[in-house]
């Protein structure tokens, strides 16, 4: 039986890394330098490397089911994502911090559904969008939206990382909401000054995430839409 991965590492060794030989060794030399931490889905539709156009060294990448930032609490334990947003932001001082979601998201869809009773590490996770769901049936409008309010939550709860509050209130770092549409090849960025997403061939820029144009005071609700507003925020949101 042919060994598919095998073939793949061979091809790599032999056809790609070739070409970018000399960038890998510029970037072992003088240390990786990202500018973006992107947290996305596991989805494996979802190409980070694609959607951007980045190379190796560009991508800080984190990955998990749903897109979703813990809190921060700052409890010992095995938080993969929040150590990866700790690094990011302190050592590799990035710029960016991106999070992605995507249509037709599982992770957004199991939160209507009963997850499997031998998965609790799963249904623990999915309690970070569960503030996202609709009180509806979960058809694909509803679904559409559920995934774009988890993005602006998980937003939300990034501010709540001292070290990206400081950075994004000094103006050093920048918040991006994005939804990729997987079927239209297309990435819908979160507009603060809206409160709505907009096609990224349409948009003035790569998606405002909460602090990036307001200022420090000023709660980025205030300004959404109530019907795009996470339901805690509603009411907040005045
Ligand atoms: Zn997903």
């Amino acid at each position: 039986m042919p060994d598919e991965l095998l073939d793949r590492l061979r091809r790599f060794s032999t056809d790609y890394f070739p070409q970018y030989q000399a960038q890998f060794q510029d970037l072992v030399a003088h240390g990786q330098h990202p500018s973006t931490l992107f947290i996305g889905c596991s989805d494996s539709r979802l190409v980070p490397y694609l959607l951007t156009g980045a190379g190796p060294g560009d991508l800080f990448l984190v990955r998990n089911v749903g897109a979703f930032v813990p809190p921060f609490d700052g409890s010992a334990g095995y938080h993969g994502t929040a150590a990866a947003i700790e690094y990011a932001v302190l050592a590799l001082s990035v710029q960016h911090i991106i999070v992605c979601g995507h249509s037709h998201c599982g992770g957004i869809r199991a939160l209507y559904a009963e997850p499997p009773p031998d998965a609790p590490h799963l249904r623990s996770w999915l309690d970070l969008g569960r503030e996202a769901v609709l009180p509806v049936q979960p058809g694909p409008e509803a679904l559409r939206r559920t995934e774009e309010r988890s993005v602006l939550i998980q937003l939300e709860r990034l501010m709540d990382y001292p070290m990206v509050r400081a950075r994004v209130e000094r103006r050093e770092l920048a918040l991006h909401g994005w939804h990729y549409v997987i079927e239209a090849g297309e990435v819908n960025v979160f507009d603060v000054s809206t409160g709505r997403f907009v096609a990224a061939t349409l948009a003035g820029h790569s998606g405002t995430g909460p602090y990036a144009a307001a200022g420090p005071e000023e709660p980025y609700f205030n300004e959404i839409d109530p019907a795009w507003a996470p339901v805690g925020h509603r009411e907040a949101g005045g």
